[in-house]
Parts: C-alpha cells; structure tokens; sequence
C-alpha cells in the first residue's frame, strides 16, 4: 500500500517521507527498523519513582495551572495528576494549546523523562495520550525523524504496515528456520515494530540478524566458488625454482615461510588462478616470500608486477629485490610518480618488450599506459592501503594472471573469512629467530624528559631512534608534538646524532635521501610523522618513541612499533601519552601487554567496531542494517555449516523452496552479476 493512502499522511508528508526516508509503501515501512524503543509495558506507580529517569504512568489530572509564569522567560501550563500512589506535575512550556487536551477528572497516559525539582517529581514535555478506559500498555517503537515528519507519523504508517501482514513472504527455507528453532518472517517483522514482549522482541531480532547474516554468508560463498569454475589461469611448470631462490638467501626461511610458500608455489602450478592472502605481522618477513613467487614467474617466462603503497617502501622494496637477484638474470623495473620522464618512457617500454621481468613501483603501475608483455603474478604490499578495484585493475592487465596480497594488519580469523570471503587465507604466524621481544612502556608526558635522557645512551653505543608526532607542524587547532617542533627540539639537544626529519609534506626526493641517510647510519635520530608507519627496514633502529600515542590507532600503534626490533639488538618502544585521555591510555597500555599482532586487531576491532575497521567497506560489502559483524560472529559461525549444505545440494539455488533465498542474495548484494557468477 502505498503511505498516501494511509490517513493523516498527506502529499506533503509523503513527499518528505519518500525523498527523506526513502519510505514509499507501507512494506518500505517494514524494513525501516526502529532505532530504539520505549518500554510502555509497565505501568509504573508514582509513589514508586524515586530517581530521575523515563518512566510510563498513567494518572487522573487534578488541576490545570495555565500561564503559569516562570521567572521573566516566559509562560507554561502546569498540569498536576495523580495516581493512587502519589502525585507529580507535568509541565508543557510556551504552548497554550495544550491546556485544550486535558480535563479534569480524565486519566491518561504520560511517558517522559522525570526530574526532581522543589516541589517534587515533575514530567516535562511528555508523551501522552489519552484513555478513559485503559491505557494500552506496549513497547512502542522509535524511529529516525526527520524535519516535518513525527514520531507519531511514523508509528502510524508501522502500524498500518503491520497489520497488512499477511502479505509477508518467507524469505529462508522453511526447514533451516525450524531446524534452529527461529521464528517466521512475518512474525519478526512484526515484533522487530511493536513488541509483543521482550521474549518475542528478542526472538525477532534473532531472526533478522539470521537473515542477514545468512544472505551474506550465502553470497559470500557463491562469490568464493564462482571463480573456481569460470576462470582458467596459468599453471606454473613443476620445478626447483623457489628451492634454488632460497638456497641463494644468506638466512634460513622460518618454518611459517617455508609453509606459505609451498601454499604458494601449489597455488601457481595450478592451473585455477591463484587469488591469496598472506598475513603476517609486521616483521615476519612477507617480502621474501614475495620474492620467491616473483621468481618462479620469472623464470617461467612470465613478468610479475609488486605494487606497494608509499613510495618510501617501494624504493625499499627495489633495493631489496637488486639484492635478491644480484646474482641472476632476473631483471628488475621500477616505477614510481617520482622518477623522470625519460626513465620512466624506457621503463614502459622494456616492459611492454618483455625486457622487465619483475616492476616494483608504486599506484603507478595500475596507470593505463603501464602495458606488460606477459603478466603473470600480481602483488599488492600492505593491501589495506588498497581497494579491491586497484588489486583487479592491475590484475586486469594479464590474463588471469595469480594474485597474491600481503597484509601485516592481522585481521582476526573469524573476520577475514567474511572480508576476504573471495581469498584463500595464509599466515606467517612466526618471527624470524633472534629476535628480542621489543620492551613496550607507556609514559605519561610528565616523564617525557626521562625517556629522551634514557635514549642518549643507546644513541653513545651507536644505535637510532624513531621519533613520532601526530602533527607535521604546530598546529592551533590540535594541542599536539608536530613532527617539527620535534625535529627542533631533537636537534637542540643532540646535535651530535645528527636528527633528520621526515614527514608526508615533504617531496618524494627529499624523503628518499633523508631515509637513505638514515639507513646508512648517517642520522641518528629520525623526527617522523607515521609515514614511516608501513614496511620500513632499518635493524640497527632500537628504539621508537611514540609522541601523543593517544592520537593513534591500535593498529597504527602496533605497526610503528614493529619498525623497530628487527635485529638482533634488544629494543624498545615508549608510548608517551596523556594519562587525562581515557581511551589512549587503554590502547597504550593493551600495546604495552600484547605483542600479538592478532590479539591487537581483535582489541582493536572491539575497541572500534567493525565500521571504523579499515576496509570493510572498500572490499565491497554490502551494508549490513541489523547484524553486526563483531558482536554477531557466534551467530554468522554457527550458520555457515547451514550454508554450505544448502549449497552443496542446490549450488545455484534453483530449487523452489531455496528461491527465496536467491531472492535475498540478489538484493542484499544488487545483482548476482555482482558476485561474478
Ligand atoms: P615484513 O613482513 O614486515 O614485510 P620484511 O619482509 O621486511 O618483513 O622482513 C623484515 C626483516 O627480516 C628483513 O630485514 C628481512 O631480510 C629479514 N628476514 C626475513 N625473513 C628472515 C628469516 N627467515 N631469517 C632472518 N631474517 C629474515
Ligand atoms: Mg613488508
């Protein structure tokens, strides 16, 4: 039914209603859930109410007080009313006509926040409505308003669209519903609106986080499976090229490298493309691995492309990857924003020609004019930084080509399953030996100076130190260390160690010199903002020190420690952090006590919540409106093995109790299109 045929919705509410609510029919009503709701359900006596508070009662009017006037502001109605309990005063300001809804003598029903003033328990402004008979005691629902449209507009219209019901259909096999005992849609629908109870509340809100889950775990999986049957890629030959790699390296690969790579290596010699992830805390040595799979294509002919988010590691990557190779005849292209015209004509030219076989760069490389010869293996470094649509871009310049990406953002288990629904998971769930655990302290900005006292001793013995601001430069605004004022302050005090500064304002040749004055040891002290946050290598940097650590994210936190400790040397991190900044000090101190990357993102994600939880949306999940990925991940576990038999019996859901549930899948995700079927 469409709203303007409801009574008391006019055209113009109904245009209000359509353009600002996108609520047209009475069945859009429907899935416009409340977003809270007030307890009419009990009645509460008036001698009861002892604290402030939002109470329901039901009570006779004594007395009407109009132009009642307060102080010089202005005049009110005062309403007095009682119950057998007691009595309270309910008070409307500056509106006269109110006194035009009330009689002496009659009961109604009141709902509003109670305070206590000189004269006792008053309500102001409350809801009510009147009943001589009895006031209906319910649950009612509160929905989102806008300008022009009330709250009692909108229970209206529910209503309505409740009692229409009969026209809801099922949207969930009905022997999957009882099998786990949860109710029907039309009943859900109807108690998500107006409770009957709590009970029954709470049986509706099971059932549509049900629903939603399960649609998205549906669709996840006929995303996951499809590429398996419709895309043939490279199968890689049987050899020893990744042995031969890595007896070529001056170390020994650590048991969970060694197993990431065999992941890896089964993955290229198939013949379905490779489409994996790799994680790995900060640290554990995902750009070997990266290498190794890079020179498998290679030395099959094929050209790889590494695409890593900053420049900054990129060049890091490029020297890395010379190092690798040096003594093969793997040869090596770079390609960043930063590097000349000419250079990089020759480099898109050698790469159109197949003289490149493996491009390190930067977004550059997904650029139109980038043109492979023979693409064969995509990396993308740090894939937070990037959106499934740059991964595909880049991969869309092969055929078919593997797709590996590397994340040192752990993402906890139970929800990269659901995020990266659509990529085989691999972890390197190890650090590389000798590494010390890095010393973790929070300070409070009070003992600031003793921290960079502490520093000047290990700065004696030859080692560097990061030093981290949340700001470039003094700031108004924020109260915070910029990075300057920091390099400023570094320099007073150390002039001996030589302080560099380093942060995202600066071009990109300015920046590759101060790191590589830094890595070569020449600057003792680097004066950062988190540019430094991704991927950078420099073992002999022992110590990170993180200004205004409140400013910064679990994840951001646990990242910028992991630049240091990373040779043999024990090293350290302090946190210098305002103790007044509640949440700051919290994350600090959960920095402090975990080294586990996985335990921090699970933190973090609590902390947070999954919106805030970086990519969730760029990987192209469809918007969830009642299920919550965080605090519903036992329901989305407990559905899946639901899932996946239903699929197995029916893959393309075509049987007819399972339409429904295509249906669901086609709408929640716009078009099964969508999921590359
Ligand atoms: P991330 O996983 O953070 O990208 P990197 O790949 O940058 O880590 O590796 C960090 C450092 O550890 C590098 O200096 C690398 O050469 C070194 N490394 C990697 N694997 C090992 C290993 N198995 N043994 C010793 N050092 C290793
Ligand atoms: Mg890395």
């Amino acid at each position: 039914m469409n709203i303007n045929e409801i009574k008391g919705i006019g055209p113009k509410k109904s245009a209000l209603l359509n353009k600002e609510l996108g609520i047209f029919t009475t069945e859009d009503m429907l899935g416009n859930y409340p977003v809270s709701y007030e307890d009419r359900s009990v009645i509460i006596p008036i001698g009861e109410i002892a604290a402030d508070g939002v109470y329901f009662i039901t009570a006779s009017v004594v007395k009407i007080i109009k132009n009642y006037v307060y102080g010089n502001k202005g005049k009110m109605i005062k309403i007095l009313v009682h119950d057998d309990t007691g009595g309270l005063e309910i008070i409307f300001f500056n509106a006269s006509y109110y006194d035009k809804s009330f009689k002496v003598g009659e009961q109604y029903g009141f709902y509003g926040k109670v305070t206590f003033g000189k004269s006792g328990p008053q309500m102001v402004h409350p809801d009510f409505e009147k009943n001589s008979h009895e006031i209906k005691k319910e649950i009612l629902p509160v929905y989102r308003t806008v300008k022009g449209i009330t709250q009692k507009d909108l229970r209206k219209i529910a209503r309505e669209a409740v009692s229409e019901s009969i026209n809801i259909n099922e949207t969930l096999p009905v022997r999957i519903l009882e099998r786990n005992n949860i109710c029907g849609r039309d009943f859900a629908l109807k108690n998500i609106h107006f409770p009957a109870d709590k009970k029954s509340f709470a049986a509706a809100k099971y059932r549509i986080i049900y629903e939603e889950l399960f649609l998205l775990q549906t669709g996840l999986f006929i995303k996951g499976s499809s590429r398996c049957r419709t895309e043939r890629g490279i199968a890689f030959s049987h050899d020893n090229y990744v042995g031969e790699f890595i007896n070529s390296l001056n170390f020994t690969l650590t048991d969970a490298q060694q197993r990431v790579i065999r992941e890896i290596v089964l993955d290229m010699e198939s013949a379905v493309p490779m489409q994996r992830l790799v994680q790995g805390d900060v640290g554990s040595g995902k750009t070997v691995v990266a290498a190794a799979a890079l020179y498998k294509a290679a030395k099959n002919g094929y050209q790889g492309v590494l695409m890593a988010p900053t420049e900054l590691l990129a060049d890091q990557h490029y020297d890395t990857f010379k190092n690798f190779f040096k003594n093969t005849d793997v040869k090596i292209g770079f390609l960043v924003s930063g590097i000349s015209a000419k250079e990089k004509r020759e480099t898109l030219e050698a790469l159109k020609a197949g003289n490149i076989d493996i491009l390190i760069g930067t977004h550059a490389v997904i650029q139109e004019n980038v043109i492979f010869n023979k693409l064969g293996i995509v990396i993308t470094d740090e894939q937070h930084r990037f959106g499934v649509e740059q991964r595909m871009k880049l991969a869309a310049k092969g055929n078919n080509p593997d797709i590996l990406v590397m994340t040192a953002t752990p993402i906890p288990r139970s929800l990269a399953v659901i995020i990266f629904g659509d990529l085989d998971i691999s972890i390197i769930d190890e650090l590389p030996p000798g590494r010390k655990q890095i010393i973790t302290k929070v300070v409070s900005k009070k003992s600031r100076s003793a921290v960079y006292k502490k520093i000047e001793k290990l700065l004696n013995e030859g080692q560097q130190v990061y030093a981290v601001a949340p700001l470039i430069a003094d700031s108004e605004a924020v109260e915070a260390v910029s990075a300057e004022s920091l390099y400023e302050e570094l320099c007073e005090k150390y002039p001996k160690y030589n302080p560099a500064l380093l942060h995202g304002g600066m071009n990109q040749k300015e920046k590759d010199y101060i790191m590589q004055e830094f890595s070569e040891g020449k600057r003792g002290i680097l004066a950062a903002t988190v540019v430094i946050e991704v991927g950078i290598n420099v073992p002999n940097a022992t110590v990170m020190i993180v200004e205004n650590a409140e400013r910064f994210g679990l994840a951001q936190l646990h990242q910028l420690r992991g630049r240091v400790g990373r040779g043999e040397k024990q090293s350290y991190c302090y946190l210098i952090t305002d103790p007044k900044s509640e949440l700051g000090m919290e994350r600090a101190k959960t920095i402090e006590e975990t080294a586990d990357g996985f335990v921090i993102a699970e933190k973090d994600l609590q902390m947070r919540g999954p919106g805030d939880f970086f990519g969730l949306r760029q990987h192209g999940l469809p918007q969830l409106v009642m299920a919550d990925l965080v605090r519903h991940i036992g329901i989305l576990n407990s559905l899946r093995s639901d899932v996946k038999e239903m699929l197995q019996e029916d893959p393309s859901l075509s049987l007819p109790y399972n339409r429904c549930v295509a249906e669901g899948v086609e709408k929640m995700f716009g078009s099964f299109e969508n999921l590359g079927i």
